[in-house]
């Protein structure tokens, strides 16, 4: 399975589009398509009808779309929107920012 340098719950910037220069939350990432959800970023309406499991009630509800990860960059606590490099640390590889090398912490539990 291909791997993305953006995790579940990074916080990360939008690089192109209409919500470009938004920062938002990753809630969920699809590596196979290499795309992910992020927080209030491209919010679309969208009709929704009652099914089974589902929380929500029919009717209209506001939904993120996925984006591609090379729309987005990962936000370094230090430097804000940077590229990711990467460190084999004991056994895991970690991310790491490339301007100042400090350690990206993975917030997946
Ligand atoms: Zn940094």
């Amino acid at each position: 399975m291909p791997s993305l340098n953006i995790h579940r719950n990074d916080t990360v910037k939008v690089l192109t589009g209409s919500d470009r220069g938004k920062t938002g939350r990753v809630l969920r990432v699809f590596p196979d398509k290499g795309t992910v959800l992020v927080e209030h970023v491209r919010v679309v309406k969208k009709t929704v009808s009652s099914k089974q499991g589902q929380r929500t009630k029919g009717g209209i509800a506001e939904q993120e779309s996925p984006i591609n990860v090379s729309n987005v960059m990962l936000v370094c606590p230090n430097c804000g929107p940077v590229r990711v490099g990467f460190k084999v640390e004991g056994d895991h590889k970690v991310r790491v920012c490339k301007k100042c090398g400090q350690t990206m912490p993975t917030k997946v539990k």
